[in-house]
């Protein structure tokens, strides 16, 4: 398949938020409770058809570095969609939201697509982040939000479709 577009997203976000349970989600439809820890960066594919055009999408998952903080500018070369994540029961993981969107800022593109997301919408009882805050934010940092669960499925397609929608629309500006 020839494509029309290859949309390259990167996911940061505090480590244990569900960044690579949501990319094992969109690619390959499961979902694993062990707690899998790799370190590098790990590329994977997948191709879909978005508004018309055949879309390659290859995600970066930052892979253990966010631990120490160590995203390097590097792994933003050629980044065309960023994708920001937090955990609704994690406050902390909530907070460092402003912390990720500035390194992007720092070392991205002007004018990168962003997406924030709340994770772990299933344990909604144990919510610390009411999700008018990540809204609020949201319009403020003039990003998109949704709030997802990487474990039910919820959401998760649509948020990635959300954020290739606008790589699409601004690719073609
Ligand atoms: P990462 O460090 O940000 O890549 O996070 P992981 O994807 O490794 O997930 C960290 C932990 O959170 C794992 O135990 C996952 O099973 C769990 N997890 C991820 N997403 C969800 C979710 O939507 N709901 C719940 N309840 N747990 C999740
Ligand atoms: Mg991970």
């Amino acid at each position: 398949m020839t494509h029309d577009l290859h949309a390259k997203i990167l996911i940061t976000g505090d480590a244990s938020v569900g960044k690579t349970s949501l990319i094992n989600r969109f690619i390959d439809d499961k979902f694993n409770d062990d707690h899998v820890y790799t370190m590098g960066v790990d590329f994977s594919r997948a191709e879909c058809r978005v508004s018309g055009q055949n879309v390659l999408i290859e995600m970066r998952d930052t892979a253990g570095q966010e631990r120490f903080k160590a995203i390097t500018s590097a792994m933003y070369r050629g980044t065309n969609g960023l994708v920001v994540v937090y955990d609704i029961t994690d406050e902390e993981s909530f907070e460092n939201v402003a912390y990720w969107l500035k390194i992007a800022q720092e070392s991205a593109v002007d004018d990168l697509p962003i997406i924030i997301i709340g994770n772990k919408l299933d344990k909604n009882e144990d919510r610390k982040v009411p999700r008018e805050r990540g809204q609020v934010l949201a319009i403020n940092e003039g990003t998109q939000f949704m709030e997802v669960s990487a474990k039910n499925n919820d959401g998760v397609h649509a948020c990635f479709m959300q954020l290739i929608k606008k790589i699409i629309m601004m690719q073609n500006n």
